[in-house]
């Protein structure tokens, strides 16, 4: 292959080569107009990529599996999962290919993932296409994440293909250039246990704990220690949810990753007033992934990871068991652990202080803002104000103060630190009114609201002026927002 970009960057076919049995090799659809329409040039240096090869006529051949570089060998990864509680034992990428895995500046691998590029044999009745829209939400939200701190897939690049995809109406299609710690998920565990071929499902752990959880590889029973490792890392992952109001909308354990990493932003949403019942996704109609639900689902999805590595766990069936329900049930700890940790953070509160002291703060808190459905990232952000001596714009959101007054007087009398404050609540969200703002410019080919909106998520903690309306919540107009999945 021609470009000097691709004599620096090699892909491996580490997967691919080593997972014959869940990885199918296949080859993208030939894309008939590739246009770039928007890049992560940060990301793309921490990768090793030239952003302006990436640009070119070639690096968009390569960002739409158009052109494969010389090791690469991309496939179509098979997993199975849990989808709304039922079991699907085939999913797989319908619609994606893993190209390969690729150095990061950090010294550890990435996968270089397409989203959108064409049917693979896991496609059943999909068109294998992803449209303008959704892909260039995943790339808004999961940059949006990143900013936040909270681990994700990242996004490097959208291109339109311009195919026309049908939809419920005629739309423009595009493909997400994905990039991941790794594909890695509990359905991937679950698809290998089901084959049967526990040899498949030892190499699959060896490879996670080599990704993943290396200190875990070191232990006396290092699966022990990966199942371990996967609680810990979504007890954390999940609390970071809860604290920012992030709604995943559909996690199934296809969509739970080993790593720990956020991953499928596809009927995602973040809260605006404050419900712990909020639910976004227009397909879940009981509530399964509302915003409460959100811990206790990671649990149950964990459980469903450990009956995929019980054969690893113990030899005797009953001991596997038991050491599964013993790990998991650490899962609730370390989740209430983080969540009172970033509360405490959230509120400024100094180390030291007693928890008799704050939790029954924090517990009001959560009490006031789900009886006045206060604006939930504002809010916290004009705390921040009022522990400088500003209560007003706090005091606004919350009718009939008298309540929050004294709570106010109790808080204060603490010494919340407001610069420690700002550096954990966010100004600037992907609201939900902003994001589709930015995404139906986009399908009409305007580009610019897109831009400002990444721009503004970008940097979340730092206010800046002009950038007032990102930091406001929808106009009543907006209505109740549903999101849709798989578009
Ligand atoms: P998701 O809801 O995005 O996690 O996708 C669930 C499953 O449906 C995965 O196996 C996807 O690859 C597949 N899928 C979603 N949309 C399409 C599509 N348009 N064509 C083919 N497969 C799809
Ligand atoms: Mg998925």
């Amino acid at each position: 292959m021609s470009g000097t970009a691709h004599a620096t960057v090699t892909f491996d076919g580490r997967f691919a080569r080593e997972f014959q049995e869940m990885a199918i090799p296949w080859r993208a659809e030939e894309v008939p107009e590739p246009h770039l329409l928007v890049l992560n040039e940060h990301l793309a240096a921490e990768l090793g990529l030239d952003p302006a090869f990436l640009r070119s006529p070639e690096g968009l051949r390569l960002l739409t599996g158009n052109a494969v570089p010389a090791q690469a060998s991309p496939v179509a990864q098979a997993y199975a999962g849990h989808q709304f509680g039922w079991y699907a034992p085939r999913l797989g990428d319908g619609r994606a290919l893993l190209l390969g895995e690729i150095g990061h500046a950090d010294g550890q691998l990435r996968d270089v993932h397409l989203k959108g590029s064409g049917r693979t044999p896991f496609a059943r009745n999909g068109d294998g296409q992803a449209v303008v829209g959704p892909m260039l939400r995943e790339y808004i939200v999961s940059e949006a994440m990143h900013a936040l701190h909270i681990p994700t897939t990242r996004s490097l690049a959208v291109v339109g293909t311009g195919r026309s995809v049908q939809r419920e109406t005629l739309l423009p299609g595009a493909i997400l250039t994905r990039v991941a710690s790794s594909h890695l998920r509990v359905g991937s565990f679950q698809y290998a246990r089901s084959t049967g071929d526990i040899g498949l499902l030892r190499r699959l752990a060896d490879y996670a704990l080599t990704r993943h959880h290396r200190a875990a590889a070191e232990a006396s029973n290092s699966y022990l220690a990966l199942f371990q490792g996967v609680i810990s890392a979504q007890a954390s992952l999940v609390a970071k949810w809860m604290l920012v109001g992030f709604v995943h909308g559909v996690m199934n354990t296809d969509n739970m990753t080993i790593s720990g990493e956020t991953i499928d932003y596809g009927p995602c949403a973040f809260m605006e007033g404050f419900d712990p019942a909020a639910v976004y996704s227009s397909i879940d109609e009981s509530g399964r992934y509302a915003y409460r639900n959100q811990p206790v689902v990671a649990e149950w999805n964990l459980a469903r990871l450990a009956e995929s590595l019980l054969p690893l766990l113990h030899d005797d069936e009953e001991q596997a068991v038991e050491l599964a329900v013993e790990a998991l049930g650490e899962f609730r700890r370390q989740y209430s652990e983080a969540w009172s940790a970033g509360m405490r953070a959230k509120l400024g509160f100094r180390d030291g202080l007693d928890d008799d002291v704050t939790s029954p703060l924090v517990d009001e808190l959560v009490a006031l803002m789900q009886e006045s459905r206060t604006d939930y990232t504002s809010f916290f952000r004009h705390l921040g104000k009022a522990a400088r001596g500003q209560a007003d714009d706090a005091r606004h959101q919350v009718p009939g103060t008298a309540g929050f007054d004294a709570w106010l007087g109790r808080w204060r009398a603490l010494a919340p630190d407001a610069d420690a404050m700002d550096r954990v609540n966010p100004v600037y969200i992907p609201r939900n009114h902003l994001v589709e703002e930015a995404l139906t410019a986009a399908t009409g080919g305007n580009l610019d609201p897109l831009a400002r909106l990444l721009d503004a998520v970008a940097a979340p903690f730092d206010e800046r002026s002009g950038l007032e309306r990102y930091a406001a919540a929808a106009p009543e107009s907006f209505g109740p927002y549903r999101t849709f999945c798989g578009t």
